[in-house]
């Protein structure tokens, strides 16, 4: 057996049958028997169960920077963690991730769900995808367009039976700063470098956000709401104060966290799973949680943020059981 505890930031006592770190894409013994699932530093998971299959761990390493004169070309192993890329990139005064300082996980998993922060995507800076698809061994290079990347999203997730293995992602930076100051928290401050950048995103994220290291969790458990202009006007003709985004012609986000809240389910306890004292959309693990202990939190707050708002949540992380990926709704 192969214990997944090191890799589920929910801290959860799971395993699969066996595991193996792929360091390059040799170590990938195909044809690959079912069932089988890819895993980074498990971040934005939730196993539900056992896994009776293989758990093929992203362990590609190396960084490697071209300077083209006008731009920084960065390659990156998928198993580098992210938030040692950013530094090693600040060391080199290579600037545009810091507003993702702090994520954790994996530069592979990375494009999977186009992880954003503070008003960046890593979408905007990724040039190229390098995978092996597992069914049929062959090596294959995603363009920035290729990847079709959008709100926590992009061709990795809408493509799930693909079975792409990220091996390395490529990156652009400009070899100047450029701020990204317009997210809230950030606007009113002087920052003047990408250094003081990262240090106010980790200070603000540190005043919201558990560690996993001392609290599981897997950040957002729900997607933000994406919604019509019907259902805004009806919310806010009762919550006139309710956050809203725009998201695209006649699309608006609204903020789960706040729906979460107002649906009395911060800082609640179900067993031994919770939702944060200070961010009631991170599901946390007070200690010894088992998933379905999890799950059965995360089910309840759906009922009650849709029987208060009629707004559907859905799970930003993503979830595994035992036999591979499952759906929210068949839980
Ligand atoms: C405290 C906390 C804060 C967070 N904050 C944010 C945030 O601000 N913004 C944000 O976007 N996310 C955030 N996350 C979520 C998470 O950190 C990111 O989604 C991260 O990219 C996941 O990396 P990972 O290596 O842990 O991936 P995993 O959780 O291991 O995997 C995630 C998915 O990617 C797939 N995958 C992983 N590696 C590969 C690979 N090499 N090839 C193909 N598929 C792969 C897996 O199969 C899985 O489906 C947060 C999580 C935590 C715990």
């Amino acid at each position: 057996m192969f214990s997944l505890l090191p890799y589920n930031t929910f801290g959860l006592e799971v395993q699969a049958d066996a595991g193996v770190v792929v360091r390059s894409r040799h170590d990938l013994q195909l044809p690959l028997a079912d069932p089988y699932l890819i895993i980074g530093r498990g971040s934005d998971v939730l196993f539900t169960d056992d896994f009776a299959g293989t758990a093929l761990i992203a362990g590609v390493r190396g960084i490697e920077v071209q300077h083209t004169g006008r731009s920084f070309e960065v390659r990156v192993g998928a198993g580098e963690i992210l938030d040692e890329l950013i530094v090693t990139l600040l060391q080199q005064g290579i600037t545009g991730l810091e507003n993702l300082s702090a994520i954790p996980g994996t530069v592979g998993a990375a494009p999977i769900q186009n992880i954003g922060a503070y008003g960046v995507e890593i979408g905007d800076y990724i040039t190229s995808v390098e995978a092996v698809d597992l069914r049929s061994g062959q090596y294959v290079i995603l363009s920035r367009e290729e990847c079709c990347f959008g709100y926590r999203d992009s061709y990795f997730k809408q493509h799930k039976e693909e079975k792409l293995f990220v091996l390395y992602v490529n990156l652009s930076f400009p070899d100047r700063f450029i701020p990204h100051l317009t997210y809230q928290g950030l606007k009113d401050k002087e920052l003047k470098d990408a250094q003081a950048v990262r240090a106010e995103v980790m200070a603000l994220r540190a005043r919201k956000l558990p560690d996993p290291r001392f609290v599981g969790n897997a950040g957002s458990f729900f997607k933000n709401p994406v919604v019509d202009k019907n259902t805004v006007e009806r919310l806010r003709a009762q919550w006139p104060d309710m956050p809203v985004f725009t998201a695209g012609k006649d699309r608006y986000k609204l903020a789960a966290g706040w729906l979460i809240d107002k649906a009395d389910c911060r800082g609640i306890t179900h067993g031994h799973a919770g939702t944060w004292e200070h961010q009631a959309l991170v599901l946390v693990n007070r200690g010894q949680a088992k998933p379905h202990e999890i799950v059965s939190l995360g089910k309840y707050i759906c009922t009650e943020v849709a029987h208060k708002f009629g707004v559907e949540l859905v799970p930003e992380v993503r979830l595994y059981g035992r036999y591979g990926e499952v759906e929210w709704n068949s839980l």
